[in-house]
């Protein structure tokens, strides 16, 4: 059998060493209309950072060993430009001789994958204007920023590859902004968790444009100009397009083979396209979103490799369909911090009309008593059978963990029943005896069997003061960081002597700090017949999905100085409200100017320490995080 491959990278390549291995005898040959097979284009903006300083790093697979191990016939520099479908015929350009021949085939593969799209603009040819897909893409960027000792860049678009790009341009010392025609980066997340990153983003310096488009890329004088929609024009001596891609389906398209969602290339299960001699993979074909079934593009690096994989025994009639139910499993570094996600989001969801319920919890990474234990805040969606749509995690430590177990059940239909169950690694180091997952599972079945009547952050303005009682059941230190508009505070300890102060004709919307003590007092509540509903994710997500982005901006210091500090007061790993009342406990040692150094591990801790100094008449001298610990140094009394 002789099978012509179309593409060099994750499924081309995948499929032809695959295919050698099951296959002695079959002719392979691969066709890369590049330089380079089998690259590393998901390291590519790592170089730019220079955490990859070698470009033989990026270079997986050389041609040679395909060839000698794999006795595969490699043709980098050679693009196939048509496919003579009655004739089993391929036409394939030569790029480094210019020549044009014909090659046959039986089988033919398509892995072309996915081409960056265009901006809508004018002026995207200019010089200084770069897409990130190819390792020269990647190479002349580098040459670019040398030669030209750039010391600014517009990144426009914040899918995965424009956030890090962001990030690795702004490590190499370049002052980034980051243009978003959405009220958000990463599409995967829904917008209260992207708030965590955008805050991420704005405290490491990074300039962030959302809800804004590019209107024209202009050559000036001393470099580029981009002009905004709000009518910004932004100098930059380079720009990066990331506006996400479109599958590379010309030549199937051209061939007359069956398309799909966004010009995709159709195939049936077994990666078979409309012509029963080609079959496609990658990111130039539709998968079929695991969660709903319907046909989508998801253009990830896994399900391309198990694709190429699958496909190779499917040419030797194996019929396996593994790769093409895709349920989006993806993770992303932003800083110091990840965002992993699954499955559905809500925006999503909402779109498509699928009923479902969600939870959110704030744990943390691992036993809050051993060192260096960071926050993570999650959210799942579920449908009301408790089967699981999607889940989003966003922190420091331990992130891609709970979305790869979460991932995992998914993938075997499992429902927010089996998360309760699930048995998973446990010492202080690791992880936490009722881990982040079994939370999700415990607060999400609470949620559907009633046990935990619950509300959201987005009903909180549309609560009638005049027929509900909203109470924060936190500590009084705590409310001074910050708490529900018009609500009273009834400390959880003292609820039970103090239920005379609710109306028992009016239902009760409670919260604390991140949705664990509201809990308990709801069921204290219910249990004295009132109607009880629990913020699920308590004032933290409240505060997420409400950040005032305008009110971040670049961190002076990484690090707050250690001179002049009077005492120091470690609340690592503390669980609310243990930092605060430890704040507390250590400004009432001090005299007026003395000062007192605090570290914890909430992210959103440098904030709730400038509520509580404003409401408290004390004075936040600095703050700072390193890598998931936040630090704030306060002096007692206004300066
Ligand atoms: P590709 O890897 O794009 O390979 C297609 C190849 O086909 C290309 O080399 C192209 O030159 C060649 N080709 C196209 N047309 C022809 C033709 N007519 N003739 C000959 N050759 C042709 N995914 C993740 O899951 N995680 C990540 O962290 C991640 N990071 C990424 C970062 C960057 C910068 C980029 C660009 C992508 C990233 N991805 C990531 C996506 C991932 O790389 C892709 O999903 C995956 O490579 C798709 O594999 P593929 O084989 O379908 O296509």
């Amino acid at each position: 059998m002789k099978v012509c491959i179309v593409g060099g990278v994750a499924g081309g390549a995948g499929a032809a060493t695959r295919l050698r291995r099951l296959d002695e005898e079959a002719q392979i040959i691969l066709f890369e209309r590049g330089e380079y097979i089998s690259y590393a284009n998901c390291g590519l903006p790592y170089y730019i950072g220079k955490e990859i300083t070698k470009k033989e790093a990026l270079l997986v697979t050389k041609p040679e060993l395909l060839e000698s191990r794999f006795r595969i016939d490699v043709r980098t520099m050679s693009e196939v430009v048509a496919i003579h479908r009655a004739e089993k015929m391929i036409t394939v350009k030569n790029h480094v001789t210019g020549e044009t021949y014909q090659e046959s085939y039986d089988k033919l593969v398509l892995a072309p994958g996915a081409a960056p799209k265009r901006l809508p603009a004018e002026g995207t040819d200019l010089p200084g204007i770069f897409s990130v897909r190819t390792v020269n893409n990647t190479l002349a960027i580098d040459d670019y920023l040398e030669k030209n000792k750039s010391s600014s860049a517009v990144v426009v678009g914040g899918g995965f590859i424009g956030v890090e790009m962001a990030e690795n341009l702004s490590r190499r010392g370049l002052k980034v902004t980051l243009v978003e025609l959405a009220n958000q980066i990463l599409p995967p997340l829904d917008l209260e968790m992207a708030n965590i990153l955008h805050r991420e983003m704005l405290e490491k310096g990074i300039s962030l444009k959302l809800n804004t488009g590019v209107e024209k890329l202009e050559q000036s004088e001393t470099g580029l100009t981009v002009r905004l929609s709000d009518g910004t024009k932004l100098p930059a001596d380079m720009v990066v397009l990331a506006l996400g891609v479109s599958p590379e389906s010309g030549l199937a398209k051209e061939a007359g083979l069956a398309l799909s969602v966004g010009g995709s290339i159709l195939t049936d299960e077994n990666f078979r396209t409309s012509d029963q001699n080609i079959y496609a993979v990658g990111d130039a074909i539709s998968n079929i979103n695991g969660v709903s079934g319907n046909e989508a593009l998801i253009p990830l690096a896994g399900p391309a490799n198990r694709q190429g994989r699958s496909v190779a025994g499917n040419l030797l009639g194996k019929n396996s369909s593994n790769g093409k139910q895709v349920y989006g499993s993806s993770v992303v570094r932003v800083f110091d911090y990840v965002a992993a996600s699954v499955g559905m989001n809500e925006k999503q969801l909402l779109r498509e009309g699928t009923a479902y319920h969600k939870t959110y919890v704030h744990p943390n990474s691992h036993a809050g008593y051993y060192p260096g234990a960071k926050q993570i805040s999650l959210k799942m969606l579920f449908d009301p059978q408790g089967v699981i749509l999607g889940a989003q995690a966003v922190g420091v430590d331990g992130v891609e963990k709970q979305i790869d177990v979460i991932a995992t059940a998914m993938k075997f239909h499992g429902t927010v029943y089996d998360l309760e169950e699930l048995e998973l690694c446990y010492a202080p180091p690791f992880n936490s005896a009722k881990s982040p997952v079994n939370l999700l599972g415990f607060t999400a079945a609470n949620i559907l069997k009633g046990d935990m009547p619950v509300f959201y952050a987005e009903d909180v303005p549309k609560l009638d003061r005049e027929r509900v009682t909203v109470l924060d059941v936190s500590t009084p230190p705590e409310i001074k960081m910050g708490t529900l508009p018009d609500s009273i505070n009834i400390p959880l300890d003292d609820l039970r002597g103090r239920l005379n102060e609710l109306d028992p004709q009016k239902p009760v919307y409670l919260t604390c700090r991140v949705g664990l003590r509201g809990n308990v007092a709801a069921r204290i509540l219910l249990q004295h017949g009132y109607q009880a509903y629990n913020l699920s994710g308590g004032y933290k997500t409240y505060s997420l999905l409400n950040l005032d982005l305008g009110r971040i901006g670049p961190k002076a210091s990484q690090k707050c100085r250690a001179d002049g500090i009077s005492l120091a007061v470690d609340a690592r790993g503390l669980q609310c409200p243990a930092p605060i009342c430890k704040v507390e406990e250590g400004m009432r040692k001090l005299r007026d100017g003395e000062r007192l150094h605090i570290s914890a591990s909430d992210p959103a801790f440098g904030s709730d320490m400038e509520a509580w100094c404003d409401k408290t008449g004390n004075t936040l001298i600095e703050r700072g995080s390193n890598h998931g610990v936040f630090e704030a140094v306060l002096e007692k009394g206004k300066k």
